[in-house]
């Protein structure tokens, strides 16, 4: 077993470093007050191949594996969680989905313009009444002729106002039975789709979080993703590999408050010496980075059974569940190392603080995860 990051893992890390300090850290604070979500940046970083991790190179992506993803995830989410978080919604769910399960026609169209970053890609699954119990959705996709007719919300979704084109998961069979879901991707300007209500968020406050609403939405039969009534299954699927990429985000955030604790900890005295030397600090830092490294252990163990097409369900859960709670434990333990300065805007653990919890509740909460979990070794 080699624990080595690849060469191209390590430029991959030296560009984002680069890019982040230059064109992030100074206006994320910014972003993060006025809920700005910077469209421009994500076309930069289409044009550095950051959208299109995972796509092959034949479709205009950077045809890398998921280590390499791990890393571009990670290393953004350590500056800032919100494009972290954009940039993994982006690769993993619309990007995701049509690479998974578009048809070559629907890969050629697609592909390219979100791998370069020209569009920005949606994902919607939940509703206002089904998060966690997603297969439970109202929103209904009729046959008419040659056509379908979508109507219903979803709501949370990442670039819904912003998003070029959105995959929608909508109900073509009776609630609650089987194979009663079916997958779409439709394009901003439809004509019956348009962009609802934008959340105001805790955190995560650059990552656009809004509604997707069709009322009589028609859509040609070319739009769909795969067979009818396979939407579900597409869609756990497209979750395992997103799970981890929420992995990665927590990973990123934790490192980015372990980081900033070590510094300050050292730098800061009180009764005349760094508190570095307490051991209440230095046992928490110690905690941090245990945790830190168990994270990362189980995300790559995911990410290399994800790169040989292995079933990887019970590992890309445990990964999301171990880093999420991770994350929000260790920025926790990060604002207390900073006092009083911990709880300003003027250090960077407060955002940390504010943007990991996101992580134990997006693409399935920790319960779900321990669902997930406790189903497969209880092989239920
Ligand atoms: C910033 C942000 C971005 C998002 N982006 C997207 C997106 O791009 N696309 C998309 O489709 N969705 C997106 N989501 C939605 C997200 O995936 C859901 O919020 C999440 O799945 C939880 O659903 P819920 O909020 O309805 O909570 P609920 O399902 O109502 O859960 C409430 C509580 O009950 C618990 N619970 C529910 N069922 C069970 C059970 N069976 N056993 C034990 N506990 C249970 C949950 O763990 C949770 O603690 C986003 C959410 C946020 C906050």
């Amino acid at each position: 077993m080699d624990f080595n990051y690849t060469d191209t893992q390590v430029q991959i890390a030296e560009m984002i470093r680069d890019f982040a300090n230059k064109n992030i850290r100074p206006q994320m604070m910014e972003w993060d007050e006025n809920q700005k979500f910077p469209v421009d940046l994500f076309r930069k970083m289409g044009e550095l191949g950051l959208m299109g991790v995972l796509v092959p190179t034949e479709y205009g992506g950077s045809g890398l594996s998921y280590f390499e993803y791990v890393t571009v995830v990670s290393e953004i989410a350590k500056v800032c969680g919100s494009i972290g978080l954009s940039v993994a919604a982006h690769n993993s769910l619309c990007t995701g989905h049509i690479l998974y399960f578009g048809n070559e026609e629907q890969k050629k169209k697609y592909l390219p313009k979100l791998a370069t970053g020209e569009w920005i890609g949606a994902w919607g699954l939940t509703e206002a009444n089904t998060g966690s119990d997603a297969g439970n959705m109202r929103c209904v996709a009729t046959k008419e002729g040659d056509e379908w007719v979508l109507n219903g919300t979803k709501n949370w979704i990442t670039h819904g106002i912003s998003g070029d084109a959105a995959v929608v998961l909508a109900r073509t069979g009776e609630p609650r039975a089987k194979s009663n879901i079916t997958a779409f991707v439709v394009d901003r300007g439809t004509p019956g789709f348009s962009a609802g209500k934008k959340e105001n968020k805790l955190g995560m406050r650059a990552s656009e979080t809004a509604e997707l609403v069709f009322d009589n939405c028609r859509i040609s039969d070319a739009q769909r993703l795969g067979e009818v009534g396979d939407g579900f299954r597409q869609a756990m699927k497209v979750l395992d590999g997103g799970r981890i990429s929420i992995a990665a985000l927590s990973l990123g955030i934790a490192k980015g408050a372990y980081e900033a604790s070590i510094k300050y900890a050292k730098e800061r005295y009180q009764f005349d010496q760094p508190i570095a030397n307490f051991q209440a600090i230095s046992f928490k830092l110690a905690d941090m980075a245990t945790k830190i490294e168990a994270s990362e252990l189980l995300i790559y163990q995911a990410a290399d059974l994800k790169n040989r097409n292995e079933k990887m369900t019970k590992e890309s859960a445990m990964a999301k569940y171990y880093a999420s709670e991770v994350a929000v434990q260790v920025s926790t333990d990060a604002v207390q190392i900073f006092g009083g300065y911990g709880y300003t805007k003027d250090f960077p653990v407060e955002k940390f603080y504010r943007d990991s919890k996101l992580c134990t509740i997006g693409e399935g909460t920790s319960e779900i995860q321990k669902l997930v979990i406790s189903r497969s070794v209880l092989q239920q």
